[in-house]
């Protein structure tokens, strides 16, 4: 079967529902199956939101549904130039000379599935700031660094970093199909063939390190973003994982559910399927992602039986705000994805416009904790430059301590009692070093 949506029945969807027309059916965007005119592959019951079809109509008007939900398609027409964001996006004067004068690491590059969830007029919307550049790029503050976490310093061979003693870092590619502005890998992604380059040669050495080291029993596959490898080449990395009897655990972090979610195809779920057990951090941002889209990407890689977790970097001005991460987290846990971390945005080169000061992480936690379901409460964490590791942080609930009694707040800001004969939790230490 080969259904496809006529050019006026998505007008008719554009269009608020007081405005269709009488005689219009109600638009069902799925199930249907599309078949893509080059490849023929069949794409079966991915849905296509109104936003991203009537910005489809209005800017990829030659584009078929069935290129449109082509992950390769997405991939080609990627918007990377100034013209093409001009042909889209009202600039302003400092988005324009940014990326006019942009040049060194981390492309421009965002999906045109992406940008449909863009203001096309705001340049002060969430989504569009973490995703076109703007002056406050190229300002470099204290403690920032190209490197911050130290990744280059623990890298066992290229592209393998070997931080903890039990698990590794691969990376398996510099390539994204969006590049977030904020990205603590910028110095890497999106420069084949350049500092940091990434080949099969590399792969291997990196698999011999892993399979030489019996002490690794997780490897997190990260770049870049894996899952714009090919099918053939990612089945081909998990593979050879499995095949290391001492790897128990593999993870995958991803943005491609979120930015490309038409790469979730079914061909791709039967590779993971194969590699169990396998678990995912997606990168997730703000509400305004989770469409329909993301709904059906997250549930075919539940369904596949990938455990999904999520990261968010908390960005000043995109969703610094309780009252947007916490229907972030119940729209996360709606698909099925655990909120895992919290992120207090890396000092990454250029990255001050988007820090938050960390009490506004401390906050934010403290609005969820107690006040809605314990799984939507992610981790909140700093990632500790120069190679520290992820160090958590949570609000003090330890008011101190009464003899015995271990004096505790609730998330209601009430005092309470917790009898803990002989503890120190919670006792002062005086100058003499006794405790009180
Ligand atoms: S998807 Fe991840 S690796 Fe790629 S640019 Fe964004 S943060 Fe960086």
């Amino acid at each position: 079967m080969h259904l496809k949506y006529s050019r006026q029945a998505a007008r008719e969807a554009a269009k608020p529902p007081s405005r269709r027309s009488k005689h219009s059916v109600d638009f069902q965007p799925f199930p249907h199956i599309v078949t893509n005119s080059v490849s023929g592959e069949q794409t079966t019951g991915f849905p296509f939101s109104e936003r991203s079809r009537a910005f489809r109509d209005r800017f990829f008007a030659q584009a078929a549904d069935a290129d449109w939900l082509d992950w390769r398609w997405q991939l080609r027409n990627r918007i990377k130039s100034l013209a093409e964001l001009d042909r889209i996006f009202e600039l302003s004067a400092d988005e324009r000379q940014a990326v006019a004068q942009r040049s060194g690491a981390l492309p421009m590059g965002v999906t045109p599935y992406y940008a449909s969830l863009m203001s096309l007029d705001d340049p002060s919307q969430g989504l569009r700031r973490t995703h076109i550049p703007v002056g406050d790029e190229f300002v470099k503050t204290p403690g920032e660094a190209d490197d911050p976490l130290g990744e280059d310093h623990d890298a066992a061979v290229p592209g393998l970093v070997h931080r903890y003693p039990d698990r590794v870092l691969f990376l398996a590619t510099g390539f994204c199909s969006t590049y977030c502005r904020y990205c603590t890998r910028s110095r890497m992604v999106g420069e084949p063939g350049g500092e940091y380059e990434f080949s099969r040669s590399q792969w291997e050495r990196a698999l011999e390190y892993i399979a030489a080291h019996a002490e690794i029993r997780d490897v997190l596959i990260s770049g870049g973003d894996p899952l714009t490898l090919s099918d053939e080449r990612l089945d081909y990395l998990l593979g050879r994982l499995r095949a290391i009897s001492h790897v128990e655990f593999i993870r995958i972090g991803t943005k491609v559910p979120v930015v490309l979610p038409m790469r979730i195809t079914p061909s791709l779920t039967a590779i993971l399927k194969k590699h169990h057990p396998l678990w995912m951090s997606i990168h997730f941002t703000h509400p305004d992602e989770l469409t329909p889209e993301v709904t059906e990407s997250t549930a075919r890689l539940a369904d596949a039986g990938v455990p999904l977790g999520s990261q968010t970097v908390l960005l000043k001005g995109v969703n610094d705000d309780i009252a947007i991460i916490k229907p972030l987290m119940h729209g996360l846990l709606k698909r099925r994805v655990k909120p895992y971390y919290l992120y207090q945005c890396d000092p990454i080169t250029g990255s001050s416009h988007f820090r938050t000061p960390v009490a506004s992480g401390l906050e934010i936690i403290e609005g969820l904790r107690g006040h809605t379901t314990g799984y939507a409460s992610p981790t909140f964490v700093i990632d500790a430059p120069g190679g520290g590791g992820k160090i958590p942080l949570s609000p003090d609930y330890i008011v101190g301590r009464d003899g015995d009694d271990l004096i505790l707040r609730n998330y209601e800001g009430g005092e309470y009692r917790y009898s803990d004969a002989g503890g120190t939790v919670g006792a002062f230490q005086t100058v003499d070093g006794k405790l009180s």
